[in-house]
C-alpha cells in the first residue's frame, strides 16, 4: 500500500510499504479515506521530534474499517470512522482517573518508536490498536473534512477551554490563529463566552477569527491588552489559551489574564523557559499545561459537530492526492494552508 513516509529533514516519500495485520483482539483496521497535515507533522519534517527513516506519518484520520479483532465490541467492518490521535489503555491508574492523555501505555500514531512505533495515518490503510477506545462512528451527514477534526485539532482546541473553565459570558483570548488557535476561538463561543479576543500577526488567519465571531487584533499593528481591557472594564481576560507556544506568548497570555484567571498552555512546550513567576503569584493565576484530552473529550466534540456549534469546514484550505505529498507539505511548510486534507 501507499504511505507517506519520513525520509529526512525536509523531505517525505509517498512508498510503498507492508499492509498492516490484525495482531491482538483489540485492533482494527480502518481503509483511509482522509487525512490531515498537522503542525506537529511538521515538528517531524523538520527534524525537530526524531523519527526513523521510512516510518509512515500522520495521526488524523477517516475511513472504513475492514477487519476487527474478536474483542472489537463498538464498531464492525464497514463502519465509516473517525479516531483519535492517540491511544491509550484504558486501565492503568491515569486511564481510570479519565486521564487517558496520561495513560502509562499511551502510544502516538505516526510518531516513531519514542512515542509507541504506530504507523501514521497518512497511508491508504492504518492499523489501530484498542479500537473500541480510539475509534468513533462518523455521525451520519457529516463529512471527512469535519470528522477528521474530531480527534486531534478541534478535540485540543474544545479541551483548552474546557480546562479553563469558560462560564457564560466569560472574555477569552486566543493567542496564535493556526488550526488549533481557531478550534479553540469557535469552541470558547460554543460553550458560551461573551467575547473572544483573537491575537496573531497573519491577515487571513485574523479574517478568518473575525468571521466566526472573534474580534480579531493584530499582535503587533494593534494593542491586545487595550482591547481585553476594553470588553473586561480593564480586568483582563477571564482565562487566555496560548496556542503558539513561545516564552513570549506565555508571557503576553500572563499579563493579558485578569486576577484570579486561568492561562493554558496549549501550544507544545519541550524546553527550560522562562516564566515570570512574580505575575502568575501575584495575580493568583491558574496554569493549565499538556497535551489535550482528546480520547475524553471525542464524543462532546462529535456532538457539537454534528449540531454544527462547532464547524472547523473553514479551516480546510487545501485537498490535495496523498501521492502529492511531498508537494503537500512544501506548501504546508510555506504556512501557505491552514489545514490540509490528503485523499488516496
Ligand atoms: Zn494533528
Ligand atoms: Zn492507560
Amino acid at each position: 500500500m501507499r504511505a507517506v513516509t519520513f525520509q529526512g529533514p525536509g523531505e517525505v516519500r509517498v512508498d510503498d510499504v507492508p499492509e498492516p495485520e490484525l495482531g491482538s483482539s483489540d485492533e482494527a483496521i480502518v481503509r483511509v479515506e482522509a487525512s490531515g497535515v498537522c503542525g506537529s507533522d511538521l515538528h517531524i519534517y523538520h527534524g525537530r521530534v526524531a523519527i526513523e527513516q521510512g516510518f509512515t506519518i500522520g495521526h488524523e484520520y477517516v475511513g472504513t474499517v475492514t477487519a476487527v479483532g474478536d474483542a472489537v465490541s463498538r464498531v464492525a467492518v464497514g463502519d465509516r470512522v473517525l479516531g483519535t490521535y492517540c491511544t491509550a489503555c484504558g486501565e492503568c491508574f491515569f486511564c481510570r482517573r479519565g486521564d487517558f492523555h496520561k495513560c502509562d501505555a499511551g502510544r502516538v500514531f505516526g510518531h516513531g518508536a519514542t512515542l509507541g512505533s504506530l504507523q501514521g495515518a497518512q497511508a491508504e490503510q492504518l492499523l489501530v490498536p484498542n479500537a473500541d477506545l480510539t475509534l468513533r462512528r462518523v455521525p451520519e451527514g457529516m463529512s471527512d473534512d469535519v470528522a477528521l477534526f474530531a480527534g486531534d485539532v478541534m478535540g485540543t482546541g474544545y479541551h483548552a477551554v474546557v480546562e479553563c473553565e469558560v462560564e457564560p459570558g466569560a472574555t477569552v483570548a486566543v493567542l496564535g490563529l493556526g488550526p488549533v488557535g481557531l478550534c479553540a476561538v469557535q469552541a470558547a463561543l460554543a460553550e458560551g463566552a461573551g467575547g473572544v479576543v483573537a491575537v496573531d500577526t497573519v491577515p487571513e488567519r485574523l479574517e478568518l477569527a473575525r468571521e466566526l465571531g472573534a474580534e480579531a487584533v493584530h499582535l503587533t499593528e494593534e494593542d491586545p491588552r487595550a482591547a481585553v481591557k476594553a470588553l473586561t472594564e480593564g480586568r483582563g481576560a477571564d482565562a487566555t489559551i496560548d496556542a503558539v507556544g513561545h516564552p513570549d506568548a506565555l508571557e503576553l497570555a500572563c499579563r493579558l489574564t485578569r486576577k484570579a484567571g486561568t492561562v493554558s498552555a496549549t501550544g507544545v512546550y519541550a524546553e527550560r523557559i522562562e516564566v515570570h513567576m512574580g505575575i502568575v503569584w501575584i495575580k493568583a493565576l491558574t496554569l493549565k499545561t499538556g497535551h489535550a484530552n482528546v480520547i475524553k473529550h471525542v464524543d462532546p466534540v462529535l456532538e457539537r459537530l454534528a449540531a454544527g456549534t462547532l464547524d472547523p469546514s473553514p479551516m480546510v484550505t487545501h485537498h490535495m492526492k496523498l501521492d502529492d505529498a511531498a508537494e503537500a507539505y512544501d506548501v504546508y511548510d510555506r504556512r501557505e494552508a491552514l489545514k490540509i486534507v490528503l485523499t488516496p
